[in-house]
């Protein structure tokens, strides 16, 4: 009997909902299922071989086979390939056939993600006694080398606190299902060696365990215990030493911590400052020493229902929270749920102003769940750097440059190679979307249906960046690295291209960039020697990370909402829709253009957009007397006002953009929610806070027969009503409103003159989950299918994959 197609289907431990997830979102996007196994043996033993693709390698895979296939009395042999793992078992055709089922099932490992299962008939191997580990076979790369890293599981979780286990209160305690991985590799191949655990040598209890292919340690590289592992001790902001052993350190810190003090915390891939997140005067004390005025704080909790208290968590969040992965959730928030006070049990308000999520993550190293356990409920836990610039993981560097934030240190020796941010996720139509995909995310490769006959890189954009590489059939996405035009961001991602270039073994002759003339990561790209250069316009390249993301073929109605990109016509572009595929794109329409004043001042300022979206509405009847008091508010300087004025007039400095991210600035502004982006997207960020959900009503707009969006008469009515003081969270949900009505017009003209009714949503507007969740129900009522970027930012974040996919599909296509 054949054996039944088995869909590929891990089981995954109940911390592991996010990889089940994601898992599942592999499957319908790119399922790959083919079972060509033939039995027609009359004979009692059967041997059969079995490929398997997917996250299988550096997950406890090999030994979880054969454990298996020791328990059910089955020889043969298990090794890692090119592709994934392969594995031959004989024995008999009902213990394969469970084997098969379980290993689909319960005796995954929980890390395991498989993405295709194959199996075939083999002759049977005469006087074959046992089941093996075989070494890798060397040829080829091996297809997922380095995993992420990934929080700490339930096992390990009890031992910490078990009194007598050899590990209690250790606070590096890991196995094969958890702990540190891409942060502590310097060079493949993962082993020991080669990561920044070599100065630490296992003892004999360590060794035993980590030799013991039945036990949960076995070649978990990072294995360490008190005696022979990494330790903790604090500093203060000089480095010199306060406190040494584990429960002195802890109690200290968290004694510290409840007093108000900021602590900065060596974690997994870097330093994060803490601070006790219901004390108002601490939190703003953070905001003055790391020079972050407005941006709101992440917070760490002990548990969910701590989170319950303060933010709306559905079922659905949950799982994210309690994931491996372990991301940062945006949460909406409680009402009543911050204090201006001190130690109260309400989050102060000063974590996240203006907007109306928090983020929240749980403890995901076995430090945060030791400090925690001391009765702390909520820390602020934001990035261990200045500003923007990259993430500290040096002791050093740590003193040097966060001595004058912090109060204390909590210091390991336990060195971090590469700085990993934690990532950051929201719902979306409640499925998780990756705002910032990093620590639990990277470097896990993504699989393409097709092999690229040549190795690529993509640069990415400028800002959010990350950069990409293809290698065979994989998308090698890097951890986020930030905005370019900080020099300490920019060498870290010259650094970091070097680094992920050696992990995977790749050089590429293909580079692929933004066609941006000035981004510093395209004039990088261009700088490569030897090298074919693929230059590709900024909005088809949000249009192919999400057709890479489903793996469809096209063309889509791509509907490209940023703040900016460069077009092909010299423009700024920003609100687009584009028939596309990865082979080509065409604009079919956007939203009409208006003179922007001041470059990167425009990006700022929203007086900027806001008088060229004026003087268009306007046109001859722009009288700057007349919106007097609506400009007043947002620039008093009436000088600057009609310099502004002039430049848009005469073209000063000034250019021609479709931005819509622009567009949310301006209506910010009048609405008075502000008049300056200390952030980027702050003030979008606070008009979609305000939006009234239940309010249904929308602005006029207008749509040219060529497909120009045009907001105008929305401007006026906006204009109307702020001079009306009508309430500002019905004039943003109005606004919202008529943006998605705006963009279903033009995805309904799409429809009309193409005959298609895929529209695939990308750039950093849809990010906006008011706007984004509407217009996917928008587009839905009205037939149409709407894919959606999950597994990579909407935003810049995303840009690498989708140049990465375009210049794969060139080269494959011309074979
Ligand atoms: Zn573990
Ligand atoms: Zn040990």
């Amino acid at each position: 009997m054949p054996l039944e197609p088995q869909h590929a289907r891990p089981t995954i431990a109940p911390n592991a909902h996010l990889a089940y997830n994601l898992a599942q979102n592999h499957y319908s996007k790119r399922s790959v299922l083919v079972i060509v196994g033939v039995s027609k043996s009359e004979i009692k033993v059967h041997r059969k071989k079995i490929k398997i693709t997917g996250r299988v390698q550096g997950v406890g895979f090999r030994p979880a086979v054969y454990r298996l296939a020791v328990q059910l009395q089955l020889t043969g042999l298990v090794y890692n390939d090119t592709r994934g793992v392969t594995i031959e078992l004989q024995g008999e055709e009902s213990k394969i056939t469970e084997f098969v089922k379980r290993l689909n099932g319960t005796d995954a490992p929980p890390l395991a993600q498989i993405e295709s299962f194959v199996t075939f008939d083999l002759p049977t191997v005469a006087e074959e006694q046992e089941f093996t580990i075989s070494p890798s076979d060397t040829g080829g790369t091996p297809a997922s080398r380095v995993t992420a890293d990934i929080a700490t599981c339930a096992d390990c979780l009890r031992e910490l606190f078990d009194e007598k286990d050899f590990r209690y209160r250790y606070p590096f305690i890991n196995c094969t299902n958890c702990g540190p991985r891409y942060s502590i590799i310097k060079t493949i191949p993962y082993d020991r060696p080669n990561t920044t655990m070599s100065v630490f040598k296992m003892c004999e209890q360590c060794g035993s365990q980590y030799k013991d292919v039945a036990d949960r340690r076995f070649h978990a590289q990072p294995v360490a215990c008190p005696k022979c592992g990494p330790k903790v001790w604090l500093t203060d902001n000089k480095g010199r030493t306060i406190a040494t052993g584990t429960d002195n350190v802890i109690a200290e810190t968290a004694r510290l911590l409840r007093e108000g003090k900021i602590a900065a915390i060596k974690g997994v891939g870097g330093f994060h400052l803490a601070v006790d997140a219901f004390n108002n005067t601490a939190v703003s004390r953070l905001r003055e020493r790391k020079l972050r005025e407005h941006k709101p704080f992440a917070m760490m909790a002990d548990s969910i229902e701590t989170i319950k208290q303060h933010a709306a968590v559905s079922e659905q969040a949950e799982k994210l929270l309690k994931s491996p992965e372990a991301p940062i959730l945006l949460l909406p928030k409680k009402a009543d749920s911050t204090t201006l006070g001190t130690g109260d049990s309400a989050i102060a308000a000063s974590v996240a102003e203006g907007v109306n999520t928090f983020g929240f993550m749980l403890c995901y190293t076995p430090l945060h769940h030791l400090l925690f356990a001391e009765g702390i409920e909520v820390l602020v836990m934001t990035s261990g750097n200045i500003s923007d610039e990259p993430l500290i993981r040096e002791n050093d560097k740590a003193i040097e440059r966060l001595g004058g934030v912090a109060d204390v240190f909590l210091m390991h020796d336990r060195e971090i190679h590469r700085q990993v941010d934690d990532s950051i996720v929201h719902l979306i139509n409640d499925k998780a979307v990756l705002l910032r995909r990093s620590r639990g995310y990277i470097p896990t490769p993504v699989l393409m249906r097709q092999t690229s006959p040549q190795e690529i890189f993509a640069a990415g954009a400028d800002l959010k960046n990350t950069f990409c590489f293809v290698k065979e059939n994989q998308l090698i996405c890097s951890e986020h690295i930030g905005d370019l035009e900080d020099t300490e961001v920019y060498h870290h991602y010259i650094n970091s291209i070097e680094h992920l270039r050696g992990l995977f073994e790749t050089r590429p002759k293909v580079v692929a960039c933004d066609l941006h003339p000035s981004y510093l990561s395209s004039q990088y790209a261009r700088s490569m020697a030897d090298v074919e250069l693929v230059e590709i316009q900024h909005h088809w390249a949000h249009i192919a990370s999400v057709i890479a993301e489903y793996g469809v073929d096209g063309p889509v109605i791509g509907l490209a909402c940023d703040g900016t990109g460069y077009g092909t016509d010299g423009a700024i572009w920003g609100c687009e829709c584009l028939i596309a595929t990865l082979d080509d794109f065409e604009r079919f329409g956007h939203l009409d253009y208006y003179p922007l004043a001041g470059a990167d001042a425009a990006t700022k300022e929203p007086i900027r957009p806001l008088l060229s979206l004026l003087m268009q509405a306007y046109d001859k009847q722009f009288d700057l007397g007349k919106l007097g008091r609506l400009l007043e508010r947002i620039e008093p300087d009436h000088t600057k006002q009609n310099i502004i004025c002039e430049q848009i007039r005469k073209g000063i400095n000034t250019m021609q953009t479709s931005s819509l991210g622009r567009v949310f600035d301006a209506v910010a502004a009048m609405v008075g929610l502000g008049n300056y982006n200390h952030f980027e997207a702050q003030l979008p960020m606070a008009l979609e806070s305000v939006a009234d959900p239940n309010c249904d009503q929308q602005y006029d707009f207008e749509i040219s027969e060529r497909t120009i969006l045009d907001l105008r008469p929305m401007i006026k009515q906006v204009v109307a009503d702020v001079s009306k003081d009508k309430d500002k969270t019905v004039i943003s949900a109005k606004f919202h409103n008529t943006l998605a009505a705006g963009l279903l017009e033009m995805a309904k003209s799409a429809r009309q003159a193409k005959g298609l009714d895929t529209v695939a949503l990308s750039g950093g507007v849809f990010c906006n989950r008011y706007l984004t969740n509407r217009l996917i129900r928008l587009l839905k009522e009205d037939g149409f299918s709407v894919l959606f970027n999950c597994d990579f930012p909407a935003n810049d974040g995303g840009i690498s994959i989708g140049q990465a996919a375009i210049a794969a599909r060139r080269i494959l296509k011309r074979g």
